[in-house]
């Protein structure tokens, strides 16, 4: 998609502009040598980019500076390497994005030193550098100061569009600022908006959506959600914990005994406000996690001793459908099941296409649902769908990204 194509859905959807920093079009980039965080954390099987989505997000940041005589320096992290290691090595994401942009990106073998420092100076107009994984150097988690300066000595200017990293305070994502003058790209200001402006005035009814594995990675944004939603569903691993506080037994499924107490209290909130918080009435039960193991629906006060619930039945499905069918606007975050094995992937696929076919404005968020859109093949069918998972919580969870604090205010 052009720039100015993507630029006007953009505004279509949005109306009006969240982001209080200033972004690329507020400075000039032209003959300047523009330092880029991306996040170009993809999926790799033997070398090849199995999933170039993030690398697409990043386009139109990119392609505007090249379109307006910038040097373009990008930097980004990929996976979890301990020190350097080869299979972290950031060639195949060069070699992608060479792809998508038809023209020749050049590679750094290290992310900051002599030969990338050379690499810099050598760059013309319209020209593109990647520097190698950042996390190869330590300070890059650390946020140290000696690494962002010499990061920030490459250029002129920084650009962030990595919203997926911009909850960590790393040296690339909030250290560099301190030396540069410091933007938002495109995507991030895109994800800043969009996932603001559903928190500020949504279409209602306002239905959100939350499963996945973990009551202690959502429960903060399930207390920001009682404040503005109108419903809530409850599904996958984390709806243990809730059936838990409502005294029932759950057997051998995902349970965090610590988090009970926080889930009551949210039961009481809801019941408080009067916002319908729905928990699931069947589920699916085996006594392992495999595509073999015998599997039988339950309903949630008679799953087993020694048998695990691995997705919601069939009578929350037909519930939640009719929730979400009457929703004008959608957040889903984290699978209702074990998606990944087709005997628990009923509840999560049952579940997307009911956000895809209900008419609604519809943002998901989360590495594993975006996972689940696309095994399903429903992606196109979603309003918006965020690069970033725990950058997207904690921003729907009303806090402030450190990656984005880094950045100039707009005046
Ligand atoms: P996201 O990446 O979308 O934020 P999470 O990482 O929180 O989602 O959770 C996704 C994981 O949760 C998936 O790998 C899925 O298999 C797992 N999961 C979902 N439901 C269950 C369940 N009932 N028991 C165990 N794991 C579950
Ligand atoms: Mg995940």
């Amino acid at each position: 998609m052009s720039v100015a194509c993507w630029l006007t859905i953009n505004s279509w959807l949005l109306g009006e502009r969240r982001l209080n920093k200033k972004t690329v079009r507020d400075v000039d980039v032209s003959g300047k040598r523009v330092l880029v965080r991306v996040d170009f954390n993809v999926p790799l099987s033997d070398d090849i980019v199995t999933d170039n989505s993030r690398i697409r997000a990043a386009l139109p940041t990119v392609e505007y500076l090249i379109n307006n005589g910038a040097k373009v320096i990008l930097m980004s992290h990929l996976g979890r390497p301990k020190g350097v290691e080869d299979k972290f090595r950031l060639d195949p994401v060069a070699q992608e994005l060479a792809d998508l942009l038809g023209k020749e990106v050049n590679k750094a073998d290290s992310t900051v030193g002599d030969e990338v420092k050379e690499a810099a100076d050598k760059m013309k107009l319209g020209d593109v550098l990647l520097l190698e994984n950042l996390r190869f150097n330590e300070g890059e988690k650390e946020n140290d100061p000696g690494f962002a300066k010499q990061l920030a000595d490459l250029a002129d200017i920084y650009v962030n569009d990595a919203f997926g990293a911009s909850h960590r305070a790393h040296a690339s994502i909030v250290g560099v600022g301190n030396y540069l003058p410091a933007v938002a790209g495109f995507l991030l200001e895109k994800e800043v908006d969009t996932l603001t402006s559903i928190l500020e005035d949504p279409k209602r009814p306002f239905v959100a959506i939350l499963g996945g594995s973990k009551v202690s990675d959502k429960i903060g944004v399930i207390d920001s959600f009682l404040d503005i939603v109108d419903a809530l569903l409850i599904g996958g691993g984390m709806c243990f914990t809730f059936l838990k506080a409502k005294g029932f037994e759950v057997g051998n499924s995902l349970l965090e005994e610590d988090k009970i107490d926080l889930c009551r209290q949210a039961i009481e909130k809801a019941e408080q406000k009067d916002i319908a918080l729905y928990l699931p009435s069947d589920v699916v039960v085996a006594k392992e996690i495999s595509p073999e193991a015998e599997a039988m629906v339950v309903g949630v006060n008679s799953i087993p001793e020694g048998w695990a619930g691995l997705d919601i039945g069939p009578d929350t499905i037909s519930v939640y459908r009719g929730v979400i069918n009457s929703a004008q606007t959608i957040f889903w975050n984290g699978p209702m099941g074990v998606f990944e094995i087709d005997q628990f992937s009923r509840g999560t696929e049952e579940i997307a296409s009911a956000i895809a076919e209900s008419g609604a404005t519809s943002i998901v968020g989360g590495g594993d649902s975006i996972a689940a859109l696309k095994k399903f093949r429903l992606e196109d069918k979603i309003s918006f769908i965020s690069t970033g998972g725990g950058a997207s919580l904690e921003l729907l969870e009303g806090r402030t990204l450190p990656g984005v604090e880094a950045l100039m205010d707009k005046i």
